[in-house]
């Protein structure tokens, strides 16, 4: 019997697995593919998420296998510079291969004591008051008391569930893959800058070696489950660019589309979904890992909360209440970014116009923020702007903020020094720091890093502490808690 089962350990399955981990809870990955993933594409880790793998002290280790890149020019790939005053240490973005993050992150839970099991595909679930019973391709059940399908697009688990998982199909298909070039590079960049005026799915980018990055709108895909072939670029580069570049010798070649779609419901008793497996959308402003990695970052604590049983009654549905709008506003912008990538008049228009609006800083940061998800605001009720907000990385008289979160577990900065967390300070961390840079007296951070509560009052921090945390430990043991 374990507590979570998580189907898929692709990077939500794998972060989710560590954050449960931090709370001691057994958990179980099933990941159906017997090796990680071939294809190698580079995915941008963006400022949220950077923040996040500062929090739980993965951030160095990350940033040895990735490649640093300013943060501008993120939105639907409009050539700004970085906006001024984006308020995070963390201000750039972090080129990496897929296939380096989620070893890295699955590496992370194991070390934190998750199991993986690879070549295990799940194929049934049955769920009662207790608990979920898993059936796997090959017949085996296993039992815990929650699952979570973190199992990607086509989740099996979401299908099993019955969730709805309304939206748009995928209108166009682009080639997308690694391959060598038959011409010099100079030829190359003048090639592309010429048709990148026109269209902006397409590009050949030098990954070193003769190896180029290459991009390029599909045609004619009748049957998306046949992979593309080199003719398929050939052909495509030659429809577009007028040459094929003399590609060959291909690492890996694939095709994605813009499917646009979001599941009805992330919970259904017992069973959770997380990632790809909840939301689909077309990769522009490259926001899908990031995304997935932060629902699981919201919803680690709280199921651990619920596994241990001090978790408040709505806590486990606030996942779906805070990351549902999330991912609706993720698909948005990417619906609106693929509309300022076509080649119709209209539509080069209005990139023209936003172009010049972007010229405004605030336009710019507005649109770097959402994409890059430090500008999300849950809605935790009334209150000053700073609450529901994440708490940007500050400095505290034990060094980064960021650093005393790295066991997910909550904490008071008291900047009073007359407050305390009482009796829940098995779940909550204080920090009495007068010197700690916040304008206001006091916050509660969640584990998650978000505002839960802004202010100075004591009567009032243990009626949040209770709407977070549950009640103070010495309750639940049926002592006076008034001490
Ligand atoms: C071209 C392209 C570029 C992209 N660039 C970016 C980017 O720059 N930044 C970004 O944030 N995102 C990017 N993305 C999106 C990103 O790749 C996905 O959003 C991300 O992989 C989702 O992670 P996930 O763990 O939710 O799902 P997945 O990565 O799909 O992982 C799901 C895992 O579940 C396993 N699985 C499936 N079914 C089962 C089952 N029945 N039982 C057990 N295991 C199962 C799979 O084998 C897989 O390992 C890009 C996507 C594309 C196509």
């Amino acid at each position: 019997m374990f507590d979570v089962i998580i189907a898929g350990c692709g990077p939500t399955g794998a972060m989710l697995a560590a954050e449960l981990r931090l709370h001691d809870v057994r958990v179980l990955v099933l990941e159906k593919e017997t090796e990680p993933a071939s294809f190698v594409r580079i995915v941008s880790l963006h400022m949220r998420s950077l923040e996040l793998m500062a929090m739980r002290g993965l951030l160095d280790r990350i940033l040895r296998h990735g490649r640093r890149r300013p943060a501008g020019g993120l939105f639907a790939a409009i050539p700004k510079p970085v906006p001024k005053g984006l308020d995070s240490p963390y201000a750039y973005l972090l080129g990496i291969r897929q296939p380096v993050i989620e070893r890295l992150l699955a590496e992370h839970a194991i070390e934190l004591g998750a199991q993986v099991r690879r070549g295990c595909a799940v194929a049934g679930l049955e769920q009662d008051d207790e608990g979920v019973t898993v059936e796997l391709a090959g017949g085996e059940r296993l039992r815990s008391r929650y699952l979570v399908g973190c199992d990607g697009a086509r989740s099996t688990v979401r299908k099993l569930l019955g969730v709805g998982f309304p939206g748009e199909p995928s209108r166009t298909e682009t080639l997308m893959g690694e391959m060598k070039v038959g011409v010099p590079q100079e030829e190359i960049a003048a090639k592309v800058a010429e048709v990148g005026e026109t269209f902006q799915r397409f590009w050949l980018r030098p990954f070193g070696e003769g190896v180029y990055s290459v991009v390029v709108p599909a045609a004619g895909v009748s049957d998306r489950a046949e992979p593309p072939t080199l003719e398929d670029f050939r052909r495509q580069l030659r429809a577009v660019a007028g040459t094929d570049f003399g590609v060959h010798s291909p690492r890996w070649l694939s095709r994605f589309g813009d499917a646009t779609r979001l599941a009805e419901r992330y919970r259904v008793g017992r069973v959770l979904l997380a990632g790809d497996a909840a939301h689909i959308h077309p990769p522009t402003g490259g926001q899908g890992l990031n995304l997935g990695v932060q629902d699981a970052v919201n919803l680690g604590w709280k199921l651990a909360a619920q596994i241990s049983g001090w978790a408040p009654e709505p806590l486990l549905d606030t996942y779906q209440a805070e990351r549902h709008p999330v991912a609706e506003d993720v698909l948005d912008n990417t619906r609106a970014q693929m509309e300022l990538h076509s080649t119709e008049p209209g539509a080069r228009a209005v990139r023209r116009l936003l172009t010049e609006l972007m010229d405004f800083d605030e336009v710019n940061r507005h649109l770097i923020e959402k994409i890059t998800a430090v500008g999300i605001r849950y809605d935790f009720g009334e209150g000053p702007d700073l609450l529901g907000r994440r708490l940007r990385d500050i400095d505290v008289k034990q060094g980064s903020l960021y650093g005393l979160l790295h066991r997910g577990r909550g904490l008071l900065l008291d900047r009073t020094e007359r407050l305390t967390v009482g009796g829940w300070s098995d779940r909550v961390d204080h920090l009495a720091d007068p010197t700690a840079a916040l304008d206001v007296p006091c916050v509660l951070l969640r584990p998650d890093g978000h505002v839960a509560w802004i202010g100075d009052d004591q009567r009032d921090l243990d009626d949040h502490l209770s709407r977070w945390f549950g009640r103070r430990a010495t309750e639940e043991a049926g002592e006076n808690p008034a001490g």
